[in-house]
């Protein structure tokens, strides 16, 4: 019988570091360090560490770093903030949801923020950029954080898929004013539940947002304003703080995977894979190509023990839940091309052997 190519293996993963995990969830347990305490505060010290930035705030997921991030930046009620039409949801709801109006802009080649559209959408409104770093790439960050400068903008990144990733040596996180990462489990660095965290060089919304994620509140029973509950919990931020050390090297796999994909799958007729950039570091969250056959290819794939995803296959402004917004996005290539989107097998969990039947399979697809 042949072997299953998974998308994903989280099993797998937590197999090769046990020991660790199972020692660190007894540890918390034992300590009954539940939320707060000593286990978070080490993780947010290290991942602070490990990305070169000043702090690091434990928040309960990815979708709260990112609308606690810029409701610490205290933007002018209403005004815009400007977010890719290649996303996750979650992008755009923190905007939404902090108060904000969405302005989508358009992305290039790599599926991150097109410059030129950028700045086409900045106006009078607009108070912040949005800056994802898809797929795990680091989109043109140095340019972006130039324009939200010149413009006097704010700039927010959403690292929650490039835990790692760098531009010109610089971790992702350290570009823009503010910057959140999450920790789904299926995340480069995932907890075992949901976790997130905002980072940022300013003291000043470090504090802002500590204290709104614990009810307004520095000292106990002291709230400055209402906040909200949104913290990291002892026993996820125990196992983030042991799967940090892996890191690196998990990222080092998904790099040799996504280099075999594209010495293999180039110069196939209606299928655009992807590329490295020489002074990015790009973390292959995802290794996503384009084709106009994409569900057949998907079809045959599945039907070949390989399993794929879809990432996203609705451009944001496509969705529903945007179908009040006027902005004209008809000619955007994040429209035109979501439906052609198909994501292969990336992770850890995968060997030469896996990424090689892949390419098999693909290329046999394509010659008939
Ligand atoms: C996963 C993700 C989020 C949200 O993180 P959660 O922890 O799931 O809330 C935000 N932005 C992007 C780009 C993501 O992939």
């Amino acid at each position: 019988m042949k072997k299953m190519v998974k998308f994903l293996d989280l099993k797998k993963q937590y197999l090769s570091i046990k020991g660790e995990i199972d020692h660190a969830i007894s540890m918390v347990i034992n300590d009954t360090a539940f939320v707060g305490g000593k286990y978070v505060k080490q993780f947010e010290e290290s991942f602070a560490e490990y990305l070169k930035i000043n702090y690091c705030i434990g928040v309960a997921n990815g979708t709260d770093a990112l609308e606690i991030a810029i409701e610490a930046l205290e933007l002018p009620k209403g005004s815009e903030i400007i977010v890719p039409a290649n996303s996750f949801i979650a992008s755009s709801e923190a905007v939404t949801r902090s108060g904000h109006k969405v302005r989508f802009c358009d992305v290039g080649d790599d599926y991150n923020i097109d410059i030129d559209d950028l700045q086409e959408q900045i106006n009078e409104n607009t108070s912040a950029i949005m800056a994802v770093h898809l797929y795990g790439k680091p989109c043109d960050i140095v340019e972006i954080s130039q324009i939200a400068s010149r413009n006097n903008l704010k700039l927010i990144e959403d690292c929650a898929q490039a835990h790692g990733a760098t531009y010109d040596g610089i971790k992702v996180g350290n570009f823009g004013d503010i910057a959140a990462f999450s920790f789904y489990p299926g995340k480069n660095l995932g907890a075992y539940g949901d976790g997130g965290a905002v980072v940022t060089k300013h003291f000043d919304y470090a504090q802002k947002v500590r204290m709104i994620s614990n009810h307004g509140s520095a000292v106990k029973y002291h709230h400055d304003f209402e906040g909200r509950n949104s913290r990291l919990d002892g026993i996820n931020a125990a196992i983030l703080y042991f799967k940090l050390y892996h890191l690196d090297k998990w990222n080092a796999i998904r790099n040799a995977a996504a280099e075999y994909y594209i010495e293999n799958l180039g110069g196939i007729d209606d299928l655009i894979i992807p590329a490295n950039s020489e002074n990015k570091y790009h973390v292959w969250h995802l290794f996503v190509v384009r084709s106009m056959k994409n569900q057949k290819l998907a079809k045959f794939l599945n039907d070949n023990d390989i399993q794929t995803g879809f990432h996203y296959p609705i451009a944001l402004p496509r969705l529903k839940a945007y179908s009040y917004i006027t902005q004209d996005t008809s000619y955007m290539n994040a429209v035109k091309w979501a439906p052609q989107l198909l994501s292969l097998p990336m992770g850890d969990h995968l060997n030469s052997d896996q990424v090689a039947v892949v390419c098999d399979r693909i290329k046999e697809f394509f010659e008939n």
